[in-house]
């Protein structure tokens, strides 16, 4: 389910104290499951915009996203908020964690109004434990180091086992020894759950590691190339 994402003609344009600007550009592009795809390029020239389009986290000007058979434009809002909970981990530079909250509940937190037919508490303590931080489950997200709390930002993502993962930037706020640790874990997903993994980065080195790395400027695709040195 779920293994490609076809895009067609994906415009969006954005009004800024009256002027219309066009950020993305009549985009056609496909993302198969089956690779990692690093999406780099300048300070605004869309990758962002892009991303939130294909996680259904804001709605085109015009144009179609496609998961396999079924047509982003053609789902209702609950419907959107169905499918975004499936099939969609959003992993954020920021992290997003809620500081009041322990880690545990921030990684129960995308369960707390859905109903599930398995034990909510099990798979939360199961996705801790893969990212390797049930020592610090009681703990605040404010204890814990920016590299733990991308850790657990990411088990947030994939407690609903996702098909895809979508990474905006998820090493940009940590040094390069965590933001390799934060990489191999996403490509550790990729690999064992078989999550499909797009991820933003200005990290050429983590993009290179990329199957794919798609190139961005001005809010359209400029280079499509194969990375150089996979995973
Ligand atoms: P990137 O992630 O590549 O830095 P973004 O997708 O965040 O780029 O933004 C691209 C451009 O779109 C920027 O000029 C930004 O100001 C503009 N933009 C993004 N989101 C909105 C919005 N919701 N409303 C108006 N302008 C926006
Ligand atoms: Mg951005």
């Amino acid at each position: 389910m779920n293994s490609i994402i076809q895009i067609k003609g994906l415009t969006q344009v954005f009004s800024n104290s009256g002027n219309d600007e066009t950020i993305i550009h009549q985009l056609n592009c496909e993302f198969s499951k089956n690779e990692i795809t690093a999406i780099v390029g300048p300070s605004g020239s869309g990758k962002s915009t892009l991303l939130s389009l294909i996680g259904s986290l804001e709605k085109p000007t015009s144009g179609t996203i496609t998961f396999d058979d079924m047509d982003l434009n053609k789902l209702k809002n609950a419907e959107l908020s169905s499918f975004r909970f499936e099939e969609i981990g959003f992993v954020f530079q920021q992290f997003h964690l809620l500081p009041s909250l322990s880690v545990f509940e921030n990684v129960m937190a995308p369960f707390l109004t859905k109903k599930v037919g398995f034990g909510k508490n099990e798979r939360v303590k199961e996705v801790i434990q893969q990212v390797g931080l049930e020592h610090k489950s009681r703990a605040l997200p404010s204890q814990l180091s920016g590299g733990q709390q991308q850790r657990i930002a990411i088990a947030r993502a994939i407690v609903n086992r996702p098909s895809w993962i979508l990474a905006d930037e998820p090493t940009g706020n940590l040094d390069s020894t965590n933001s390799e640790l934060i990489f191999d874990l996403l490509v550790d997903l990729h690999e064992t759950q078989r999550c499909g993994l797009i991820f933003v980065t200005h990290d050429l080195n983590l993009a290179r590691r990329a199957h794919r790395i798609i190139h961005m400027q001005d809010g359209r695709i400029v280079e499509d190339k194969k990375g150089e040195r996979v995973c």
